[in-house]
């Protein structure tokens, strides 16, 4: 089953984690990583991580998961500022069937334009690094700002 299982240190975010994949860093404290997803189902789609080990929100720790769910409140706010959305959606998956394709528990946070379709999830086209870092920067400028 899917749900469970022991975590893989491989997995692409434990690699951006140890600072071995770059990523357009959107925001990072002792805790939490937060960075633009790089196959972008929406303008300004953004990823929210724990820095502690879990596959889902299932083997994580309620303490860690609550700060999660609060700095991605505070990370889709600025968000908000930075591309005035329609609409937020926040989406998380839990094992292969649900979707979840890397296994490191994570936010997505979807600004939502109104009359913009949202590609389907996983089916984004990979992003130019360029274009996703200066996403993070209108980002960061509403996140320190405020
Ligand atoms: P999920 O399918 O919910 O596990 O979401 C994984 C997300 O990670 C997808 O939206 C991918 O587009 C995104 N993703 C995969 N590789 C990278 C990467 N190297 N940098 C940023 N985002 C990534």
């Amino acid at each position: 089953m899917s749900l469970s299982g022991t975590y893989d240190p491989s997995n692409i975010f434990a690699k951006i984690l140890a600072g071995n994949i770059p990523c357009a860093q959107v925001y990072e404290d002792d805790r939490v990583l937060s960075f633009m997803d790089a196959f972008p189902q929406t303008r300004g789609h953004t990823l929210v991580i724990p820095k502690a080990r879990s596959r889902n929100l299932f083997d994580t720790d309620p303490e860690e998961l609550a700060n999660l769910i609060k700095k991605t409140q505070m990370i889709g706010r600025a968000i908000e500022t930075a591309f005035s959305p329609d609409g937020i959606v926040i989406t998380q998956f839990n094992g292969a069937p649900a979707g979840q394709t890397v296994f490191h528990l994570h936010f997505h946070i979807l600004p939502r334009y109104s009359g913009d379709e949202m590609a389907k999830h996983t089916s984004g086209q990979m992003a130019d690094m360029e274009e996703l870092n200066t996403q993070a920067a209108l980002i960061q400028a509403a996140l320190y700002n405020n």
